[in-house]
């Protein structure tokens, strides 16, 4: 079990599960790899056909083979402390998940797990998730308004520094992979399509929300 210190902006939301450690909430990593990977397995067709639509049609796959690698291993993941398990994770989506993404989400969890600390509250969880998304630019040479998963990641990211509840740090994703709809593609596969890019939904964006939504409400408590 990890603990999440239980700071005032989660406890005030009375969003927190409250465990039996004290001023500290339990947090079962072996459980959101779970339920991350089952997400995104009970989705992986909706993906594919985001990703047929304006890409090569892979991404549910390939999201869904990474995943469940990962899953196979939570337990492993699970004993160690949070930024090797994280940093693991990472290493292990890189190698698994394959296309642009692999990468990408690889680098988001190696790069928050470089940054976080063993007993994270909300502020390093934030300061951290920050600094992960960087590396994600970085790598991807992206940024925000170019029909990527970062146009979900910068919104998330302003919710959480922004003291938002998990509940609506799960609307903001959703309505988020769903502002990517009218935009034009200007990184990926979808970006070689041009304008014809603009009225679908981007599958990273939408991959991405599937997340945050999964560890948002077992992080709320309301899993
Ligand atoms: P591929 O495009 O190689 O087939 P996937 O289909 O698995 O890989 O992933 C596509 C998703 O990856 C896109 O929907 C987009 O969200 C994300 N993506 C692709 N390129 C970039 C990039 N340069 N920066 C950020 N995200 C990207
Ligand atoms: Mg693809």
């Amino acid at each position: 079990m990890h603990q999440l210190s239980n700071d005032r902006s989660f406890a005030t939301a009375g969003e927190v599960q409250t465990g039996n450690s004290g001023d500290t909430t339990a947090l079962d990593l072996s459980r959101l790899i779970t339920a991350a990977a089952d997400a995104i397995a009970a989705h992986a067709e909706e993906l594919t056909a985001l990703d047929q639509a304006i890409g090569d049609g892979d991404h549910g796959l390939n999201m869904k083979r990474g995943f469940d690698a990962v899953r196979a291993e939570a337990d492993v993941f699970a004993a160690k402390p949070m930024p090797d398990a994280l940093k693991a994770i990472g290493t292990k989506l890189v190698m698994t998940v394959g296309g642009a993404s692999g990468p990408l989400f690889g680098t988001l969890f190696m790069a928050l797990g470089k940054e976080i600390s063993v007993e994270p509250d909300r502020a390093n969880l934030t300061a951290a998730f920050g600094k992960a998304i960087d590396a994600v630019a970085a790598r991807g040479k992206s940024q925000v308004g170019q029909k990527t998963m970062l146009d979900v990641l910068r919104p998330v990211h302003d919710a959480l520094a922004g003291g938002r509840t998990a509940a609506e740090i799960a609307d903001i994703a959703d309505a988020a992979a769903e502002a990517t709809v009218p935009m034009k593609a200007l990184r990926g596969r979808a970006s070689f399509l041009g304008d014809r890019s603009i009225g679908h939904m981007d599958a990273g964006a939408r991959s991405t929300a599937l997340l945050v939504r999964t560890l948002a409400q077992i992080i709320g408590g309301k899993a």
